[in-house]
């Protein structure tokens, strides 16, 4: 009989993985596994405004600017999202030195 691997053993980058490859449509109870450990790790810093979930992923989002807006300034393109996992609220930050020092020391731990 197959049993459910105990996804709180999983580190945050195996949890990532196991959760963009589960199949949800054949195995809904281990994406929601999946989707509750990483809620248990992350609850503590993130909840959704939306459906109060706690975990989330982040991506990095490129954004072309126009030739001058790049000469000024050619970090201002950069952008980072954060989704619910959940119900897939996005939120998107604009990466400035401040804020992307706070957050990387969220994601790296
Ligand atoms: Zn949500």
């Amino acid at each position: 009989m197959y049993s459910r691997p105990n996804y709180d053993d999983y580190t945050l980058a195996e949890l990532f993985d196991a959760l963009h490859s589960v199949d949800k449509e054949e195995y809904p109870e281990n994406h929601q596994g999946i989707k509750d450990a990483l809620a248990r790790r992350q609850g503590s810093e993130f909840k959704c405004v939306k459906c109060g979930f706690g975990g989330y992923q982040t991506s990095d989002i490129y954004v072309s600017l126009s030739r001058e807006e790049s000469i000024m300034d050619v970090e201002s393109g950069k952008f980072f999202s954060v989704s619910c996992i959940e119900c897939g609220y996005t939120e998107f930050y604009r990466r400035q030195a401040s804020i992307a020092g706070a957050m990387m020391d969220l994601f790296i731990r």
